[in-house]
């Protein structure tokens, strides 16, 4: 319970929600932290703020300044409503193919979108990262947040998202598991649990089976946010300075349908409606925890809500039209506990 002075205010402090039924039979505790509780919808509200407040310290960013990204969504969303908050102007690069939902959010918040062709590949001269730095040289007063290698984004979760886990299991984690998009979640927090915890807690990043991180072939894929999608070839000179690969003891590669019917049966068997990147993370770390003991608590980060794919992950006419299939048995009402 809380009271806060602003919206920005009320950024992180996210809590932690056992697993019981969808990790039944499983020895370890299973927790999930749904980071679609802060204000703007996903984790991403922390990294954005913690950036954008740099920028100011440093001057990079003053009054009547724009804030400029790139982003899948969720990271644009973040800045969008703190420049909203703040009076800046924002202009979020993106691709078309992102959820409408999280478009149409962007420009609830007065953000300006500039949509550009998703399938132009990363290290091209028209890509959209390209496309967004060029609009930030050119534009006076312009700042870019640059995700993929502001050192703020990772620090944003070794402040806040691993002390949060820390503290609400009391010292208990000893596993920790996320997706990796630039890499900031994974990093900070993973970075802050391994010195907090003097090296014990162990970190898997959780992986789309495509994306070039866990040795995939980096081609295109449906679940937004998550995993790295440029050639192998290319795969380590655009390796995001977010990521600190150090933290990482290991991936887990999970197939897009894995996911998917992670979150379906989520949704069916706890009442906990997640994104298809928590079904990356929450696939991998159930599959972990099977190899685990009663000693072990797992905690498994789940990046944004399902309500932005209620007409993709969710339904089945979607399913089936893209070549995925909606899972037979989700699970559902099961004996009353009381
Ligand atoms: N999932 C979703 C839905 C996201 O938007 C992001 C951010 N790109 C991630 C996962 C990965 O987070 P990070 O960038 O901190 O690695």
């Amino acid at each position: 319970m809380a009271s806060y002075e602003s919206v920005l205010d009320s950024i992180g402090a996210t809590p932690l929600l056992r697993l019981t039924r969808a990790a039944q039979g499983l020895r370890p505790r299973v927790y999930v932290k749904p980071e679609w509780q802060n204000p703007g919808g996903s984790v991403k509200d922390r990294a954005a703020l913690a950036m954008l407040r740099r920028a100011e310290a440093e001057g990079a960013l003053r009054p009547g300044g724009t804030v400029v990204e790139v982003t899948s969504g969720n990271t644009g969303i973040g800045l969008a409503l703190a420049a909203a908050h703040l009076g800046y102007r924002a202009v979020i690069f993106t691709s078309s193919t992102i959820a409408r939902e999280k478009r149409a959010q962007l420009t609830a918040y007065g953000a300006e979108l500039r949509l550009v062709d998703a399938f132009v590949p990363k290290d091209h001269p028209d890509s959209v990262h390209a496309q967004g730095q060029r609009f930030a040289e050119e534009t006076p007063g312009a700042w870019l947040a640059h995700q993929y290698d502001n050192p703020a984004n990772p620090a944003a979760h070794y402040a806040t998202t691993g002390p949060e886990i820390w503290a609400d299991t009391d010292g208990a984690v000893t596993h920790f598991v996320a997706t990796v998009g630039t890499g900031g979640t994974i990093s900070g927090t993973g970075r802050y649990l391994k010195e907090v915890s003097g090296g014990r807690v162990r970190v898997t990043g959780a992986d789309p089976l495509t994306s070039a991180y866990s040795g995939g072939d980096g081609s295109q894929k449906y679940i937004e946010g998550a995993g790295h999608f440029v050639h192998p070839e290319a795969a380590r000179d655009l390796w995001p300075r977010s990521l600190d690969t150090g933290v990482i003891d290991d991936y887990a590669p999970v197939d897009d349908q894995s996911a998917i019917d992670a979150i379906r049966r989520l949704a069916r068997t706890e009442g906990i409606l997640a994104g298809g990147s928590s079904g990356v993370a929450l696939a991998a770390a159930l599959r972990l925890a099977e190899h685990l003991t009663e000693e072990d608590t797992v905690v498994v980060l789940l990046p944004d809500s399902g309500r932005a794919y209620l007409s993709t992950y969710f339904d089945d006419d979607w399913l089936a039209a893209n070549g995925f299939t909606a899972p037979t048995a989700e699970g559902g009402p099961g004996e009353p506990t009381v």
